[in-house]
């Protein structure tokens, strides 16, 4: 048993230590990635103080911990091997408990104890001299006795697994926990839409991307005069409008790239296409999508305003790096509005 007691001990160890530590890092708006779910782990598990107290001060003053931060915390206090936590309790562990959970009541079924009980009765059984009335009660003994045994084993098998069971579970709950926190991070809550730290996040890998044929973009696309929106129609018909241009975007681009919500009425996507034509076709027939919103008078039915937005878009370069590629879609942009608004201007890097 005393297998059954040490994944029971460290199982709920890491359930308290992982249900302790997403929040905090929900809290702290701190992505949910191995690295620093290793760091938070350590830290909720009070095993390094020095990695505690620099963590606390890094928290009292910046209210967040940036990935710089957490790279050169993770360098200094924790070692790859910490990375196996993250990966033991997020996807591979309920598949391991799973998998222990059978092979232990396969192999307590067939435990050696059992065995060698068997065994001894067997012998007694043919030793059994059954012409004698103790013959009979020789065997009785024998059978009683792998019978008390069997319903020990039973027990224990049973107890084990029920431990086990519920080690499954929890890890399970556990799991669906890390999966929402995770999602609940990189959503942003009015759209459904990916948000700004997933855009930050996803675009250095954009960038980083091999070159693959064709042209890859970064789009910058910014609702028109949307102030006049709320100063007219009131807030709750600008969020209404936010919703519908951010379905209009999922719509056309989920085809071809990915889109966030960069902010305010900023949204931005990254896409790639096979040409540059084919990139300004989707663009501009995006562009005239959106000119389809409309906001009507909730009585009359009367259209009062068109929804109009301005694109601008980079032309993502071999060397692209992230901050340039969006000062190169932002100046696009600003010519977008500049030229008249509902327009699509292009820089190439
Ligand atoms: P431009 O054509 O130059 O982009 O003009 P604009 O009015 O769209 O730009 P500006 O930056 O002046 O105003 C953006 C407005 O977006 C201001 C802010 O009240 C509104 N806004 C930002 N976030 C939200 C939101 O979540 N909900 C609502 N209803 N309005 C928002
Ligand atoms: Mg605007
Ligand atoms: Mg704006």
């Amino acid at each position: 048993m005393t297998l059954s007691a040490q994944a029971g001990h460290s199982l709920s160890f890491s359930s308290h230590c992982l249900k302790q530590a997403i929040p905090l890092m929900v809290k702290y708006k701190i992505p949910i990635t191995p690295l620093n779910y290793a760091l938070w782990y350590c830290y909720v598990s009070e095993k390094n103080h020095e990695l505690s107290q620099e963590l606390d001060t890094i928290i009292n003053k910046y209210n967040t911990c940036s990935t710089e931060q957490a790279n050169y915390l993770f360098n200094k206090y924790l070692s790859n091997d910490d990375m196996a936590l993250f990966y033991q309790l997020s996807d591979g562990f309920s598949d391991v408990v799973g998998k222990v959970h059978h092979d232990i009541s396969e192999a307590l079924t067939y435990s050696a104890e059992f065995d060698s009980v068997l065994k001894e009765c067997r012998d007694k059984l043919n030793e059994a001299d059954i012409s004698q009335e103790s013959g009979f009660d020789e065997v009785l003994l024998c059978v009683e006795r792998l019978s008390d045994k069997s319903a020990t084993l039973q027990n224990r098998a049973q107890d084990f697994q029920n431990q086990l069971a519920h080690a499954y579970s929890e890890i399970t709950e556990l799991k669906q926990e890390l999966i929402k926190s995770q999602s609940k991070a990189e959503r942003d809550p009015l759209t459904g839409l990916f948000n700004r730290g997933k855009f930050d996040e996803d675009v250095v890998q954009f960038c980083q991307a091999p070159d693959i044929s064709g042209v890859a973009v970064l789009v910058m696309v910014d609702i028109d005069h949307f102030k006049s929106f709320n100063d007219t129609f009131g807030h709750q018909k600008g969020d209404q409008t936010l919703r519908a241009v951010a379905t209009k975007l999922l719509k056309h681009v989920s085809s071809v790239g990915q889109v966030y919500r960069y902010g305010g009425e900023e949204f931005c996507f990254t896409a790639h296409f096979a040409t540059i034509s084919d990139m300004t076709n989707f663009t501009q027939q995006l562009r005239q999508a959106i000119t389809k919103l409309q906001i009507k008078d909730p009585k009359s039915e009367t259209i009062l305003r068109h929804v109009t937005a301005s694109f601008g878009v980079a032309i993502k370069s071999k060397n692209s790096q992230p901050e340039q590629l969006i000062a190169i879609a932002d100046r696009a942009l600003y010519l977008a509005k500049e030229h008249g608004r509902n327009r699509v201007e292009i820089i190439e890097e």
